[in-house]
């Protein structure tokens, strides 16, 4: 089969793959506008940065180009984590990126991408949309002049690469590891040093013993950075992130400012990419995580379950004392926490015992 019939046919370049305009000439005429998406990932970078690509291309196409959206990686336009600041000053129009990395000034902002001991990418999804948590997301950011809303999701991630086996809770002790959001505040009451590091300078970092162990992503995307050439075990699973949302930032003024069908194209957009991720995600790590473990030969370990217990024990202070910061804070943990207790009842019954039932 040819390369270009085999993509067709499997579809694997991706749902976004085919353009969705053909050579007809624009339907829509009118004013064109132009938009800039900053993102806190590296240029290109698979998945998070291609994520980014599709959703600047589909606003585009879906628009008949009549709004156009240039994207720039992370320090070509801003440097990853003032990606924020960027679009609530309408430096750019939009952003792409996680809301974790936005907590030294939102720290509530964490739940709309990563509660460790949280919920998955199917429960965060159903919060957002249908659990009211998309509205609240909305709230926090308001008086910052941004719309947020979910624009891909990693699914479950990997624990993190470490140098050093982790047998008991004091492996961590000491521990000095790249870990973003509230998983940074549970390690370091386990007795761990987080770092706080964009992706594109993880490897060096590590790589140079400036830390000890580094999560990232998970198969896919620690393959792409080489993860597994600077530390050699792997360990499963990202108790830190089990669903992360990547979040599309869109600067109220500007969003207010299109006609409504341009608004919806970019809303609905997000959606779209909100779900493809998720699927490239699934397919990618699959292939990815056979390739580290047969022909890079990562050590893949599971951490022992009372490493595990003990995190979800910190987790849970950690996250009620974000709760405690203000009033906003504790409604959106309610709100997490109200829907994480349904989400669990449903899920022990549906995909829970489903998966067992497949391992039967
Ligand atoms: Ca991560």
């Amino acid at each position: 089969m040819k390369r270009r019939e085999f993509i067709k046919k499997t579809g694997a370049s991706g749902l976004l793959a085919g353009s969705l305009i053909s050579a007809a000439p624009a339907v829509h005429a009118g004013t064109k506008i132009k938009w800039k998406m900053v993102t806190t990932w590296p240029k290109n970078f698979p998945g998070l940065g291609t994520g980014a690509n599709n959703l600047a291309r589909l606003i585009t196409e879906m628009s008949g180009g009549r709004l156009r959206v240039k994207v720039y990686g992370a320090k070509e336009l801003v440097p990853a984590f003032e990606v924020f600041d960027a679009v609530s000053r309408g430096t750019a129009q939009m952003g792409h990126g996680a809301a974790y990395y936005w907590k030294g000034k939102v720290p509530a902002a964490q739940f709309f991408a990563a509660v460790p001991f949280g919920m998955n990418a199917q429960e965060m999804n159903a919060w957002l949309y249908y659990g009211g948590g998309e509205k609240l997301w909305q709230d926090l950011y308001q008086s910052f002049n941004i719309i947020p809303t979910a624009a891909g999701n990693t699914g479950v991630q990997m624990g993190g690469w470490f140098n050093k086996e982790i047998n008991s809770v004091t492996d961590l002790k000491g521990l000095k590891m790249r870990i973003p959001g509230l998983g940074a505040e549970v390690l370091k009451r386990a007795g761990g040093t987080p770092v706080s590091l964009p992706g594109g300078e993880i490897y060096t970092s590590l790589q140079s013993g400036a830390i000890d162990a580094t999560e990232w992503v998970g198969p896919y995307n620690d393959l792409a950075f080489g993860l597994y050439k600077a530390a050699k075990y792997y360990y499963y699973p990202g108790w830190h992130e089990p669903g992360s949302v990547l979040e599309a930032l869109i600067n109220k003024k500007a969003y207010a400012e299109l006609p409504s069908d341009l608004q919806s194209i970019v809303m609905n957009a997000c959606k779209i990419v909100n779900a493809d991720m998720l699927a490239e995600y699934t397919a990618r790590n699959n292939t990815a995580l056979h390739t580290l473990v047969s022909k890079h030969k990562v050590q893949l370990r599971p951490f022992p379950d009372d490493v595990l217990k003990k995190l979800a024990q910190l987790s849970e202070v950690v996250v009620k004392e974000v709760a405690a910061k203000d009033k906003h804070a504790q409604k959106i943990y309610q709100s997490f926490y109200n829907f994480r207790e349904q989400a669990m009842a449903w899920g022990k019954i549906s995909e829970q015992a489903f998966l067992r039932a497949r391992e039967l």
